[in-house]
């Protein structure tokens, strides 16, 4: 089985949900909840995760009223669970109002920020919006004169804390759900609007500080924690344990990543969809289809492979079910000679950590062998696009890393059409793989901020190319979280400059940082210098070595079962 660590950990303050425990959680809880549902691979999932736990820390005292969970939909026991909320993409937040039934899937976020601040807000107007309102949410609208006049008359608490703001501030909301837990302070907003009220109270400042105003509310004499328990039961899934680390080589290609992509893209990427139908239909069978036209695979698997084809032709219906496709994957299995083997086995996609590398790094391993396989062996004739076309539609349809799918999308709708050859299909492919790599690297020097004056290639803003000097950071000024990434065979060509674009690191595995690929010591011949010192592909050279890197009598075939 494979190894399934989740991004979150039951220090996080973030609810950890998996089959036994999200009833209990979603359906009836006194609180709002908001979930997120991500895939430990997806890195955009990855570059989110330390912001969802800083909005965790950040709202802590707002528990009773709303509280957050997570769940990784790529883990096998959580697979259909995120299917039934209805997740086809990651990350996807859902809101579930308090009280919400058990069949409820919740109110998914569209476009959510990827702040702090700009979270909190988003969950503060859904919790302005929710019908039934959870019991422990203090009123959030704004008050009057009125009703401060008869206050104390009312209410048995010491300290009523007005904030007088603008309508678009969320600060008094804010500052009313951060001193929900604490009694003897009720905390109203007033819209600067009530001028009776401003001129009244003699407000003249505004400042915008809602760590002050809670921070100073909370500390007041007389408020105390009310030490209300915790509304909604925490129950940590435990994580199954990381396999061994599987020693290989970093030139090669294995059977077992091909595999196991295909295993997961099967039984768990399209799991996700309940129903397929029209464009998503014609993917799927585009994407089988291809597959059993080029996938160099064992004969159990192509047996596999073709009878899943043929069933799909036969499908004549708008839809299908995955239910029933899910039985022809595992009905064929019952035949010793027709299988496609359960599980993941990552071994040249192996990532430093469970969250790294892994099913997106099997996806163009996928790809690339499929081009290849197509230029080798397809008859004249083939419409040289077929495979580029079938990864196109698989990606637009499933992919469940949906900023992933869309920058792919627009790169095929920018330049696809320029592919006239199963040789151009090849490196197009190679080189929008390139585009993706460039765009995602953690570029940088050396790591311990170490003074170095040689110069290095990061992946830069566009192809290699057309690289510009861009920036020059001293080393000293960078934080020892960023790494290196270096063409060595270009450190003596531009002595002294220094091009440097930094990113997020998260999504890369510092064991296998970003690089134009292939490096120099992988193919010398693929790399040549312009008269101006700038680096150029020898494309001439750079077809030979993919169509022998990805070839199919490559490919290596240990930890297979
Ligand atoms: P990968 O980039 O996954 O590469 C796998 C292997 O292919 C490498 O180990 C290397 O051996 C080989 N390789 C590397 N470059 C090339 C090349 N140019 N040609 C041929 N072979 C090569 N992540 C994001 O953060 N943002 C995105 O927008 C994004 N878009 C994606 C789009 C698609 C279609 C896919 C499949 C993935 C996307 N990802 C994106 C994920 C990201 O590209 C990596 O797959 C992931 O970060 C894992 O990286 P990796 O180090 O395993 O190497």
């Amino acid at each position: 089985p494979a190894a399934e660590a989740g991004l979150y950990s039951p220090s996080d303050q973030i609810i950890l949900l998996n089959p036994e425990n999200v009833e209990s959680v979603l359906a009836n809880s006194t609180a709002a909840i908001v979930a997120e549902f991500y895939a430990s691979w997806c890195g955009h999932c990855v570059a989110f995760s330390p912001v969802y736990k800083s909005l965790a820390r950040d709202i802590k005292e707002w528990k009773p009223a709303v509280d957050l969970a997570a769940i990784d939909c790529a883990a096998q026991q959580n697979i259909k669970l995120c299917s039934a909320y209805s997740i086809t993409g990651y990350p996807t937040l859902k809101f579930f109002h308090a009280y919400s039934k058990a069949d409820s899937k919740g109110e998914a976020y569209k476009a959510f920020p990827r702040d702090v601040q700009g979270l909190r807000h988003r969950i503060i107007d859904k919790l302005e919006n929710q019908e039934p309102w959870p019991p422990a949410c203090p009123p959030l609208e704004p008050t009057s004169q009125a009703e401060i006049d008869s206050f104390f008359e009312t209410n048995n608490v010491q300290h009523l804390a007005l904030i007088f703001e603008k309508a678009s501030s969320y600060i008094g909301r804010e500052v009313t759900l951060d001193l929900l837990q604490f009694e003897n302070v009720t905390v109203r907003r007033v819209l600067s609007t009530e001028q009776d009220l401003v001129t009244k109270l003699g407000v003249t400042d505004n400042i915008e500080a809602r760590h002050f105003y809670s921070y100073a509310l909370q500390r007041l004499p007389g408020v105390v924690r009310s030490g209300r328990p915790p509304l909604v039961h925490i129950d940590h899934p435990t994580n199954s344990t990381e396999e061994p680390w599987r020693p290989f080589n970093r030139s090669r290609v294995y059977m077992a990543d091909l595999e196991s992509t295909l295993h997961y893209s099967l039984r768990v990427e399209l799991a996700a969809h309940t129903v397929i139908r029209g464009n998503a239909l014609v993917s799927l069978k585009k994407y089988i289809s291809v597959l059993t036209k080029y996938f160099p695979g064992r004969p159990v698997v192509m047996n596999l492979l073709r009878s899943v084809d043929s069933w799909l032709q036969n499908q004549s219906g708008g839809e299908i079910t995955y239910e029933a496709l899910r039985k022809i994957l595992d009905n064929s299995a019952q035949s010793p000679d027709t299988a496609l083997p359960e599980g993941v086995r990552w071994v040249g996609c192996q990532g430093s950590q469970p969250h790294l590398r892994r099913f997106p790094c099997g996806m163009w391993t996928l790809f690339h062998v499929l081009t290849v396989q197509a230029k080798s062996t397809s008859p004249r004739g083939t419409d040289p696009k077929e495979v580029l076309s079938a990864m196109r539609n698989y990606v637009r349809s499933f992919f469940g890393c949906r900023p992933c799918a869309e920058h792919f999308e627009n790169m095929a709708r920018e330049s696809m059409v320029e592919v006239d050859s199963t040789s151009s299909a090849v490196l197009w492919l190679w080189s929008r793989h390139n585009r993706v790599n460039n765009r995602i690297a953690a570029c940088v020097l050396n790591s311990r901020g170490q003074k170095d004056t040689r110069a290095f290639m990061c992946l830069l803003p566009r192809h290699l190319n057309t690289i510009q000097p861009t920036a020059f950071i001293h080393p000293s000024s960078l934080s020892s979280s960023v790494r290196v990434a270096v063409f060595p065979s270009f450190h003596s060509q531009s002595p002294g400059t220094h091009i440097i674009r930094l990113t997020s690191a998260l999504s890369e595995d510092p064991n296998f940082p970003k690089i134009q690929w292939p490096s120099p010591e992988m193919c010398s011949a693929c790399h040549t210098v312009r008269d101006n010192r700038e680096h150029k592909w020898n494309k001439e050279q750079v077809l030979p070595f993919l169509m022998s890197y990805f070839s199919s009598s490559r490919i290596l075939t240990d930890y297979l079962e």
